[in-house]
C-alpha cells in the first residue's frame, strides 16, 4: 500500500486488516455511540490511529488504496459515517470498482435521513456489499447506545436496508453482543424478516 499517512499529513487514510482495505474518509457522524472508541477516550482501532484534521479528497483516497485487486474487499470504514460525505464514497467505490475491487460499504443506514431523500438507487453498480449497524432490537434500546442526532433514526435505518435490497446484492445488519438490553437473538430475527443476513459482533472488533 502507498504511505498513506504521507498522503494526507500524516494520517490513517487506508489501512490493511483482514487481507482487506479499509478507508477512512470522515470522523464525522449521525450517531453519538456509548461504545465508539472515540467517545471512550481513544481514536485507535487495532494498530490504527483513526483521527483526522482533514478529509480525504477523492484522488488521496484512490491513491492510498493502491492496487485494489490486491484486497479482498475495499472497505469504506472509520470512526465515522462514511455517507456523510456520499459523493465521495460513491465516486471513490466507482473507480475502484472499475479497478476490479470488490466494495463494501460499512454504515449506520441514515444516509437517506440524513440526506433528506432515498439514497439507495445510487449505490447500484457501485456497492457490493452492506454492513448495516442494527445494534438493536427496538428504538429504546438503540437510542440509548446510540444517541442518534435526528428523530426517528431506527425505522429510517430499518426502512434503508429495506430500499437498499433492491440494488446492493450482499446485505449484513449487524448488532454487538454484551451491550445492555441488546438481544442478539431478536436482532438475528430482524434480520431474517428483512431478507437479510445477520453477523453478531464482539465490541473492539472492526472489520
Ligand atoms: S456510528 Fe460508529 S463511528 Fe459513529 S459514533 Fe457510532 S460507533 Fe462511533
Amino acid at each position: 500500500m502507498i504511505d498513506a499517512a504521507a498522503l494526507a499529513g500524516r494520517e490513517t487514510v487506508a489501512y490493511r486488516l483482514h487481507g482487506n482495505c479499509y478507508l477512512n474518509l470522515t470522523q464525522r457522524c449521525t450517531l453519538r455511540c456509548r461504545f465508539c472508541p472515540k467517545f471512550n477516550g481513544t481514536w485507535r482501532v487495532k494498530d490504527f490511529d483513526l483521527r483526522l484534521h482533514r478529509e480525504p479528497s477523492v484522488e488521496q483516497l484512490i491513491a492510498a488504496a493502491g492496487d485494489p485487486r490486491r484486497y479482498r474487499e475495499v472497505v469504506f470504514c472509520g470512526l465515522g459515517e462514511p455517507t456523510l460525505r456520499l459523493p465521495t464514497v460513491l465516486a471513490v467505490a466507482g473507480r475502484l470498482r472499475a479497478e476490479g475491487a470488490r466494495i463494501r460499504l460499512n454504515t449506520d443506514g441514515l444516509a437517506s435521513l440524513t440526506h433528506g431523500s432515498d439514497v439507495t438507487p445510487e449505490l447500484a453498480g457501485r456497492i457490493d456489499a452492506l454492513s448495516v449497524s442494527l445494534n438493536a432490537q427496538n428504538p429504546e434500546v438503540y437510542n440509548r447506545h446510540c444517541r442518534p442526532k435526528l428523530p426517528g433514526a431506527y425505522a429510517a435505518m430499518l426502512e434503508f436496508v429495506r430500499r437498499a435490497r433492491r440494488f446492493v446484492p450482499d446485505i449484513t445488519v449487524t448488532a454487538i453482543d454484551g451491550l445492555a438490553g441488546v438481544d442478539i437473538a431478536a436482532c438475528a430475527e430482524i434480520a431474517d424478516r428483512l431478507g437479510v443476513n445477520f453477523r453478531r459482533r464482539v465490541l473492539d472488533n472492526v472489520g
